[in-house]
């Protein structure tokens, strides 16, 4: 089995100006050193509004801070008259590591379809960057149980056309829409149940190497009170965190789980 480094990746959203994201950032910082953190144990990581980029970078590189970070979303065009947008290559240009796609809340709000998630995936790996690509049921299909078959048929559009290569090194992150920001977390089974479905539906597609490379993040809730049970799971390789990530020693618990 490959050895798969969990990801932890803080999603702040709309939150969080350049002055704020320093103080988050560097209080983070220090209580995963307090700590001894081991970056071979878990791997921390911020996804920042677009005007905190160049702040975060300037600390993580300045520094030395054992973080990565990247954006939230990103642009389907190369340059030119898209007012308001942010190219893959602004993105690479800042030292992003990774580039959040198809986040429900990009989803309900900006129509983004799994065909352009698809394109955006292939944008950010093109620009040597790693996709986050996000799926997820809303709570009709799950109370229908239909789960696994509607987060599988997401699965096949938003990696169509990716090479196993492609796939192996990127992020999927299962985000059940009715757990996000509610509260309401999945059980670590529920998580289980999808997680190891979507990596099975991997290696069908494209082999074992790249299932087993692959890195299947469970979102939705997380909290440090019940990250430790869900990380018990063998296909949750990590954790897509929205509200407790804007806390940072909540985060940095949620990043040394492998300590409890
Ligand atoms: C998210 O924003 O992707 C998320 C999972 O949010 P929360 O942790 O707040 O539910």
């Amino acid at each position: 089995m490959a050895n798969r480094v969990p990801l932890m990746a803080g999603n702040w959203k709309m939150n969080l100006n350049h002055v704020e994201a320093a103080g988050v950032v560097q209080k983070l910082a220090w209580s995963l050193k307090d700590a001894k953190h081991d970056a071979s144990q878990s791997e921390a990581a911020v996804m920042v509004p677009f005007t905190d980029l160049r702040t975060v970078q300037t600390l993580v590189e300045g520094d030395k801070l054992p973080l990565t970070y990247g954006a939230q979303d990103v642009s389907l065009h190369a340059s030119g008259a898209y007012t308001g947008e942010i190219s893959a290559d602004m993105l690479a240009k800042l030292s992003c590591a990774y580039v959040v796609v198809g986040h429900s809340e990009r989803r309900d709000y900006h129509g983004e379809t799994d065909e352009i998630i698809n394109e955006k995936a292939k944008v950010v790996l093109a620009g040597g960057m790693i996709p986050i690509v996000c799926v997820g049921e809303k709570l009709d299909i799950r109370k229908a149980g239909e789960q696994v078959p509607f987060v599988l048929a997401q699965v096949d559009k938003v990696l169509a056309d990716l090479s196993a290569e492609q796939v192996a090194s990127l992020v999927i992150a299962y985000e059940p829409v009715w757990a996000i920001g509610t509260g309401e977390v999945a059980t670590p089974d529920d998580a289980q149940e999808v997680c190891g479905a979507i990596r099975a539906r991997v290696a069908e597609l494209l082999g074992a190497e790249a299932s087993d490379a692959v890195r299947i993040q469970y979102g939705g809730s997380v909290k440090s009170g019940n990250v430790v049970e869900l990380m018990a799971k063998p296909d949750v390789d990590g954790a897509l965190v929205g509200g407790a990530s804007l806390d940072p020693e909540e985060f940095a618990k949620i990043v040394l789980f492998y300590q409890r």
